[in-house]
């Protein structure tokens, strides 16, 4: 059975992130200097390099893998709540080489800004909360 809450749209940032900043960090920090503990968050600009992972939902653990080149931030999509009553963001991404590929998952710490262009949707409602989950592994929301 899914679990979920009605939000109303609160406040709305938009803005760039400063160039060689750690991408996660930097959308965090927005977060915490502004309160923000419900909301969504998008992306699109160009890192120079970009660390990321996968859930091994077998081992219960997330498998980092870095990519060591100039990529296009072709989208970032995230959500905003709170973990240990700190703002966390997750956010997965998708980014694409100089051909065109693309490479996507989890975005970690460690993937560093070229120029990134940001909105956020701050929300209204009950607080979402993250804790640990017994049948995943992972830090999921608890209503
Ligand atoms: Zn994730």
């Amino acid at each position: 059975m899914a679990i979920y809450n009605e939000v109303q749209l609160q406040r709305i940032f938009i803005g760039k992130l400063k160039h060689g900043g750690d991408l996660l960090e930097e959308l965090t920090s927005v977060c915490e200097q502004n309160g923000i503990s419900l909301g969504r968050i998008e992306a699109i600009g160009a890192v120079k390099k970009a660390r990321l992972c996968i859930y091994n939902q077998q081992a219960r653990k997330y498998e980092f893998f870095e990519i060591e080149e100039p990529l296009e931030i072709t989208g970032l999509f995230g959500n905003i709540s709170l973990r240990d009553g700190k703002p966390v963001v997750h956010a997965h991404i998708t980014l694409s080489d100089a051909h065109g590929r693309a490479y996507g998952g989890h975005l970690a710490p460690g993937t560093v800004v070229f120029a990134c262009e940001f909105t956020i949707d701050v929300y209204k409602g009950q607080q979402l909360r993250r804790a640990y989950d017994e049948e995943t592994g992972l830090p999921l929301w608890k209503m």
